[in-house]
């Protein structure tokens, strides 16, 4: 491939940031390769991608089997005469390469180009995607009549076989496609220099590192910030940039005048004081709401694209997994309950009649951010309508242990402006999830959908589920320990 042909990807990233594009094209070895998460996502997009397909059932794969362009380039030129639509078919031209998802003949020897997506919106980055492919195509000599994005349709609901006509919504987004495409040639030719040049371009950092993909280079550019710096100031990202803008790196530089809101400022006279900052009539306030037996619960759940469940939505949560610690009076000793679900089946039934089995019919429910229990336990009662009245009578005892912590009524420097209980449990208590082979929900979810629906050998999966139970354990103890904490900082 000449050194200067864009694909779609990398026309992009170069819309995201030309330094980005400089390193893509000259020192690729230095982007951070996207991790299991972001596999996963990509694996996902193949998968909706094949559902997609299904909707044309004529149409011909064209690249089997070969990386090679050239031939892929070749082979869909040959099958053009064809008329029927084509997956991914390839074209180059005007200095660009793409790749589509589906090219679908219309009218006498026009073709629509259909972008595959698997999202539940159009988004804004996907015109540009759009744009730039069509530009090529018709660069290329093909007459292009509309173009569309096909996206997850977020209401269908799975009943029986997956249908792949309700599963998409098609979005028209021809108008918005041809205002863009007046100014994708100047702009790769500007692409073409920024990528010849000896030297990467000077970029600021800025609210673009993370728009609209996590740029892989954040690790260079972002290296040069001290430990305690304006990015990470709560909810503070305009501002964070304004005050870089001024040369002020470190919280701890912050001027006194600055406006700052009020959990910023408990943020900065933590890191000016190396030590918490703690509210003690708010903690106590919050305690007071806990009535005994305290239940500490938490959720781990699957989402995907295609639902895999009668009865479900695409990326609706489902629970396969919870833990259950149970502290029935003042210095008692947690009880521990836990449920995993075993085999392809749909685990909310049963995931549902362990849980009613655990808790009690009095007592506080506490959930470390509990918005998402709540939302997986009406999820829940839709489908399995006679657990409907337990779960509508449990929200008056739900209480949220984020609260304290996201309210900055007690703050420790070491969370550098987060309050996730992977951070704040280090940071009170000296423990953490380093020693687990499983350490967060991500990864948990991707883990438990590996070992349940693929082909993994028994010991392996009896591996796996053991992780799983020791991390999903440890999210229920480290609220047991943070409550404890609190009752200290309560004084
Ligand atoms: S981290 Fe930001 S400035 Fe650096 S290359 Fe990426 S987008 Fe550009």
């Amino acid at each position: 491939m000449a050194k200067t042909l864009l694909s779609k990807s990398t026309y992009v990233q170069g819309l995201q940031c030309q330094k980005l594009l400089w390193f893509r094209y000259n020192a690729k070895d230095q982007l951070q390769q996207p991790g299991s998460l972001a596999q996963a996502i990509f694996d996902q997009g193949h998968a909706v991608g094949d559902w997609a397909k299904r909707r044309f059932p004529d149409g011909l794969e064209i690249g089997v089997g070969t990386k090679d362009f050239d031939k892929v380039i070749a082979e869909t030129q040959r099958q053009l005469a064809l008329r029927k639509p084509l997956f991914e078919p390839a074209f180059r031209a005007a200095g660009g390469y793409a790749r589509l998802d589906i090219l679908n003949p219309v009218d006498e020897d026009a073709w629509d180009i259909i972008e595959v997506k698997s999202s539940t919106s159009v988004k804004e980055v996907y015109l540009e995607d759009v744009a730039f492919q069509a530009h090529v195509c018709t660069a290329a000599g093909l007459t292009i009549r509309r173009c569309h994005v096909l996206h997850i349709n977020s209401k269908y609901v799975r009943q029986g076989e997956i249908d792949p006509q309700a599963l998409f919504t098609q979005v028209d987004v021809t108008r918005q496609v041809s205002t863009l495409s007046a100014e994708i040639e100047d702009r790769m030719s500007a692409f073409a220099r920024v990528i010849g040049a000896a030297e990467h371009p000077v970029v600021n950092i800025g609210p673009h590192c993370n728009s609209p993909y996590e740029c892989p280079l954040t690790h260079v550019c972002w290296s040069f910030l001290p430990e305690h710096n304006v990015t990470t100031l709560y909810r503070g990202t305009k501002k964070a940039f304004q005050l870089l803008a001024q040369g002020i790196t470190a919280i701890a530089d912050i001027p006194a005048t600055a406006k700052l809101s009020k959990v910023q400022q408990i943020q900065r006279s933590a890191i000016l004081a190396t030590q918490a900052q703690t509210d003690p009539a708010q903690i106590r306030a919050f305690l007071g709401r806990l009535q005994y037996p305290l239940h500490y619960l938490d959720f781990e759940t699957m989402g995907s694209a295609v639902p895999l469940f009668d009865g479900s939505r695409p990326f609706e949560q489902i629970p396969f997994q919870f833990s259950l610690h149970v502290v029935r009076q003042p210095g008692a000793e947690p009880e521990h309950h836990s449920f995993l679900a075993e085999g392809r089946e749909d685990p909310r039934p049963r995931f549902m009649a362990a849980l009613t089995e655990h808790i009690g019919p009095v007592g506080t429910i506490i959930a470390y951010n509990a918005p998402f229990e709540r939302g997986v336990l009406n999820g829940c009662a839709q489908v399995l309508p006679q657990h409907a009245a337990w779960v509508k009578s449990l929200p008056p005892r739900i209480v949220d242990l984020l609260e304290p912590f996201r309210k900055f009524h007690c703050y420790h420097p070491a969370q550098h402006g987060s309050a996730s209980i992977k951070v704040v449990l280090p940071a009170f208590t000296g423990k953490d999830y380093s020693s687990l082979a499983i350490g967060e929900g991500g990864t948990a979810s991707l883990e438990f959908v590996r070992v349940t629906f693929s082909d993994v050998s028994t010991e392996e999966r009896a591996k796996v589920r053991q992780h799983l139970e020791e991390y999903c354990q440890l999210d229920t103890l480290a609220m047991v320990w943070l409550t404890d904490k609190l009752h200290e900082l309560a004084g």
